[in-house]
């Protein structure tokens, strides 16, 4: 194998998520660099490594379903439920769900906003994994760890491609473990 073979090999998956992952400014308003994931989504040897990155970790640890925050949630969380064979269940924005839901409101910048979940998603002896493509202030995923203790399920952990370091989401979170897979 050349040089450039080996340097393939031996680029990790942090780099490879990095180097794949698209910033663009000013996106959806003035200010936000926006961190466009689908170029990870769009290669198959990167998305399949991201998903098996996560399988790893939570292989064995007594997860019994996994839940998917709107929208790019539902890319990780689905493939990793899949990979895994557990449910997949979805946190969405109001008015979304078919079914009876339950739902919180949390703070965004301007305003709040309202996540719901089925009522039937979590059951008491549920050991849940939270995936998300990105975490930010984490208002999101506090509030979908939420929906799950209220229907009396456990949050094992929080998982995300991409962490926001500079905007203290964990803080958030509190006691809740939260894992990325990239750090900005
Ligand atoms: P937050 O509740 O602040 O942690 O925001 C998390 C949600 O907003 C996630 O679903 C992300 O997909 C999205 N998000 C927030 N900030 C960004 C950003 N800079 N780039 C891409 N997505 C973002």
């Amino acid at each position: 194998m050349g040089d450039a073979g080996d340097r393939n090999l031996m680029t990790t998956l942090d780099t490879r998520i990095k180097q794949s992952i698209r910033d663009i400014p000013d996106f959806p308003k003035p200010g936000i660099i926006f961190k466009d994931i689908t170029p990870v989504v769009a290669d198959p040897p990167l998305f399949r490594d991201v998903i098996a990155a996560f399988a790893d970790r939570y292989q064995g640890k007594g997860l019994t379903t996994i839940i998917g925050i709107e929208s790019r949630g539902f890319i990780f969380g689905s493939a990793l439920a899949h990979k895994m064979g557990l449910p997949f269940h979805l946190v969405r924005k109001k008015g979304k769900l078919p079914y009876k839901t339950i739902q919180t409101s949390y703070d965004l910048e301007y305003g709040s906003a309202t996540i719901e979940m089925h009522v039937d998603a979590i059951t008491p002896t549920d050991v849940v994994l939270v995936v998300d493509d990105l975490l930010a202030t984490g208002g999101t995923a506090a509030a979908a760890c939420e929906l799950v203790s209220r229907q009396g399920g456990r949050v094992h952990e929080c998982a995300f491609m991409v962490e926001l370091d500079f905007l203290n989401g964990r803080k958030l979170l509190k006691d809740t473990p939260v894992f990325s897979l990239v750090h900005y």
